[in-house]
């Protein structure tokens, strides 16, 4: 396992469609323990294949709560319902933290490391934080949802996805 080096805004590969991941291997096992291990390092609570590096539709969010780590392989939103409006930030947009509006309940389906569909539901953070990740998935930055910026201090306790 291995910290990889996060992409920061702009660079080509965080905002293109990124490639459906077929081949649940060894290599794919791996990228998904570097990307956890990146995004503890990072001190994210959520993190997305472009932003290492890497074209491939798979992400990673742990919020810390009893979810442990979800890892999202060709994730699809499903269903979504309510409205949240809260403070969110991106690890590729270090110290860049705004209001963005999204769907409180969201369910999902996606595959995990061996290739196994299953769903989820999830609302509040963790919903977001998904949604979140699935964005970038599809080259879609937080920045483009985001309603006011905040100022320094107003930023306690925010976390980067
Ligand atoms: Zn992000």
């Amino acid at each position: 396992m291995a910290i990889r080096k996060i992409v920061i805004h702009p660079a080509e590969i965080l905002e293109k469609t990124c490639k459906e991941i077929v081949n649940f291997d060894k290599k794919l096992a791996r990228i998904l323990d570097d990307m956890y291990d990146t995004m503890i390092e990072y001190d994210g609570v959520g993190l997305a294949a472009p932003q290492i590096g890497i074209d491939g539709r798979m992400a990673i969010v742990d919020i810390d709560d009893d979810h442990g780590t979800i890892e999202m392989i060709n994730p699809r939103i499903i269903e979504t319902s309510g409205e949240q409006t809260d403070p969110e930030g991106c690890l590729s947009f270090p110290g860049l933290y705004g209001e963005v509006t999204r769907p409180n309940f969201v369910k999902i389906d996606a595959f995990d490391r061996k290739g196994r569909k299953y769903t989820l539901e999830a609302e509040g953070f963790l919903a977001r934080a998904i949604q979140h990740e699935i964005d970038h998935l599809d080259g879609i930055l937080f920045t483009t949802k985001v309603s006011r910026y905040l100022e320094d201090d107003e930023l306690k306790g925010v976390e980067s996805e």
